[in-house]
């Protein structure tokens, strides 16, 4: 038992044990929340005889699951860790559908439809059937209404006599049934179905005697219901969260699930953690000033445990590349000059949007510093990689239209526009998925209003002919090497390196490390996460579908690369240790000790489109309570309308001098002492430290770490502008005046 509980403090103890029935633990980032909730999970396992296979446990990251995994391990034996139902609410339905699905009359063999496909889907029917709306806008708003747990019957119900209105009922039908053509489920209908599923047949989960959640503020209302479904037998809940994190609002995400649980169950047990763990005093205060802004708020203030440390950077660029510029040259410095202590693995960069990596990515590589990619444009998105994949999905699932249809002419096999659009109709006017009807046009069983060219029938016949020998190796793979192999098949009948160098000339070779990137971790995670953990407990009574060696080992890969919500954030066993660019919203619940967040502009964040200043408010808390020890945030004066206008303004107290006193210089003895002490690691030696300021060479020295000498900053940040004139050995006249 203690062994259990060593390193927690006294309240995440009282919340571990607790016996409430119904336990929310409510607290600030850093406080220690997850790992409460994993403690909590050993506990019950080990302590109150909990069994394994009747817990379920919804996390938000990769690395809050790996972690559970890892300390389960150790207390329960690998066996029955592995039965834990554990992953993220998506993952969670689609096991659920797998093995129940059946009962709705789901197939098993469901593909899932990620927010490209649905886009893609959307395009398509405009082009039958001519909308005024933008596809993407149609998108969300259809999400929104079914994470609102509507279907197409209550939006046919509301829709009004508006043209709008009618517009977008129609979209909607249409678009549920291309998904359902394709016997696909999009990211909505996987909580939905299981929604369905466990109300009609609530014995699925009859089994489930616990049920943890982490990151609850973000959970929207059909996952509330599906929270007191996946409950239902015995109605013991731990959750997780912190209001002040909500961030997923514009998807539907309610904070008022917190109160709607507290009512829903009397009784509920609250407990608040007090103190922090992962930020310095100084990163701590600040992120704290920041959401202190929001005046509905009750306020809180946490400490933190550790010393007061570096202050955070604010930094005025004049124009965004030199933001990425000066960001590369500060990483390098504070690598150099910390004499080993932080390398690239700590560092990770928080974006508003993704797009803003570009330049960042360039500047980044251009300098040899190597970085990836975590949430926004995916690794899995790239062009490259989504061609292979595709292939994957249709070799897995051949009814899906939309896999089908984005390599029906790539690489290219003189499938024309006009070719598809006929296929298109015709499979609509015979309601039978687009691979069976080709299938039937080459095989003469179907006639086409207007015929195949030679070269489209020869270039459909390969096609299929592929996807066929695909289907048929599978069954001889290997479960645990199919995707790999499969891949290699793909690649190598697709000629796929010649076809990249041909088609990008410029860059072929990134695109094929790219692909290389994918069968590692095609086999990684096989051998890591794709061993018998799908199938679900059997439950007295219920019928569960079978599961099938490779067929499903591959399903199981596709569905956690359309699940995935961030790439492994810190791959211990990574050989080169890189720089992680993530969005904000990606960057949920991790911690790094060195954390930049560029482009704090207005526009920016707050986003021009946003609706809630508030949600932008708590989306630059949650970047900044990401960062151990430095954070630093950069603006490009160019970007924002006018000085006064910058999240400055926007966001920042005036007045929170007093705590700056006792703020020492960036990166001499001291401060790389305290940074060490924050990150728990041995600080390097005086002469080491003394030698990486004396090594810099020419071009590094203008980054000399020099102290103003006459006294302390003026701000709640290092400005560097005005605190530290010699700074960048530049005056601030010249700065100034670079910046103009
Ligand atoms: P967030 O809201 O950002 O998800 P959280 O409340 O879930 O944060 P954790 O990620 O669980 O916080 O913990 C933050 C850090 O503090 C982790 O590195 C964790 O190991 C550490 N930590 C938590 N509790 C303690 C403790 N009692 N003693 C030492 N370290 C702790
Ligand atoms: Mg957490």
């Amino acid at each position: 038992m203690e062994s259990m509980l060593r390193g927690l403090n006294a309240t995440q103890r009282a919340a571990v044990t607790s016996k409430a029935s119904v336990l929310q633990v409510l607290a600030p980032p850093g406080s220690g929340k997850t790992k409460t909730l994993t403690s909590r999970v050993a506990y019950l396992l080990a302590h109150e005889g909990y069994r394994p296979q009747n817990v379920i446990c919804c996390t938000f990251t990769i690395k809050a699951s790996r972690e559970m995994r890892e300390r389960l391990r150790g207390l329960v034996g690998g066996d029955l860790e592995g039965k834990l139902v554990l992953g993220t609410f998506h993952s969670i339905c689609r096991r659920y559908l797998v093995t129940y699905g059946h009962l709705i009359g789901i197939p098993n063999n469901f593909g899932i439809a990620d927010s490209d496909d649905s886009l893609g889907i959307i395009k398509r029917l405009q082009k039958k059937i001519k909308f005024g709306m933008e596809p993407r806008a149609a998108r969300n708003k259809i999400s929104h209404r079914k994470a609102r747990g509507q279907r197409l019957d209550d939006i046919l119900k509301s829709t009004g006599k508006s043209m709008e209105a009618q517009e977008f009922a129609m979209i909607f039908q249409e678009y549920e049934t291309a998904l359902a053509t394709s016997n696909l489920l999009d990211y909505d209908d996987l909580l939905l179905k299981c929604v369905e599923l466990l109300r009609k047949y609530p014995q699925c989960v009859s089994n489930i005697e616990a049920l943890l959640i982490d990151e609850f503020q973000d959970t929207n209302n059909v996952q509330f219901g599906l929270m007191k479904l996946l409950a239902s037998a015995k109605r013991r809940i731990t959750i997780v969260g912190d209001p002040d994190q909500s961030i997923y609002g514009f998807r539907s995400a309610e904070i008022e699930n917190l109160n709607r649980m507290q009512a829903y169950y009397p009784g509920t047990v609250v407990i608040n953690l007090e103190e922090n763990y992962r930020s310095s005093s100084a990163v701590l205060n600040l992120a704290q000033d920041v959401i202190e802004q929001d005046e509905e708020r009750p306020s809180k203030r946490l400490k933190s445990t550790h010393c007061h440390g570096t202050l955070p950077v604010l930094r005025r660029v004049p124009n965004p590349h030199e933001e990425a510029a000066w960001l590369v040259s500060e990483v390098k410095r504070m690598t150099r000059m910390t004499g080993g202590c932080l390398e690239y693995a700590d560092i990770a960069i928080l974006l508003r949007s993704a797009f803003l990596s570009l330049l960042i990515e360039k500047a980044l590589a251009n300098a040899g510093i190597p970085y990836k990619m975590v949430g926004g444009r995916r690794f899995f998105d790239r062009v490259e990689v989504r061609i292979l994949l595709d292939y994957l999905r249709v070799i897995s699932h051949p009814d899906n239209n939309s896999a089908l249809l984005s390599i029906i002419n790539t690489p290219t096999r003189k499938v024309g526009d006009g070719t598809v659009a006929e296929l298109n109709r015709a499979s609509e006017a015979a309601k039978v998925s687009l691979w069976i009807l080709v299938q039937k046009v080459l095989k003469r069983e179907v006639s086409l209003e207007k015929k195949l060219s030679k070269p489209a029938e020869q270039g459909l016949g390969e096609l299929v002919a592929l996807i066929r020998k695909g289907q048929d190796k599978l069954k001889t793979f290997e479960p645990t090497q199919a995707p790999g192999k499969l891949i290699e098949l793909v690649a190598n009948a697709l000629h796929f390196q010649d076809y990249l160098k041909k088609q990008y000339k410029e860059d072929w070779e990134d695109r094929w490390e790219n692909v290389q990137e994918l069968l590692l971790q095609a086999k990684d995670v096989t051998l890591q996460s794709l061993t018998a953990q799908d199938q679900l407990p059997e439950v007295d009574g219920v019928k569960q579908a079978q599961v099938e060696g490779s067929q499903e080992v591959l399903a199981r890969f596709l569905a956690n690369v359309a699940l995935s919500t961030e790439v492994e954030a810190d791959d211990e066993s990574e050989v080169k240790p890189r720089i992680t660019i993530s969005t904000i919203h990606s960057a949920k619940g991790l911690e790094w000790p060195v954390v930049f967040v560029p482009a704090v502009y207005e526009g920016s964040i707050p986003h021009s489109r946003a609706e809630d200043t508030s949600e932008e408010r708590r989306l630059l808390y949650v970047a900044m309570t990401r960062a151990k020890a430095l954070l630093y945030m950069t603006f490009p004066i160019m970007q924002s309308r006018s000085e006064s206008e910058s999240i400055l303004t926007q966001f920042l107290p005036s007045n929170v001098d007093h705590r700056l006193k006792d703020v020492g210089p960036v990166f001499n003895d001291q401060t790389v002492q305290d940074i060490a002490t924050i990150l728990q690691r041995s600080a390097p030696s005086q002469e080491l430290l003394a030698h990486a300021a004396t090594s810099l060479d020419e071009s590094e020295s203008q980054f000399d770490d020099i102290w103003p000498a006459d006294g302390s900053p003026k701000g709640p940040f290092l400005n560097i502008e005005t605190d530290m004139p010699t700074y960048y050995g530049r005056s601030a006249q010249s700065l100034a005046g670079a910046m103009r």
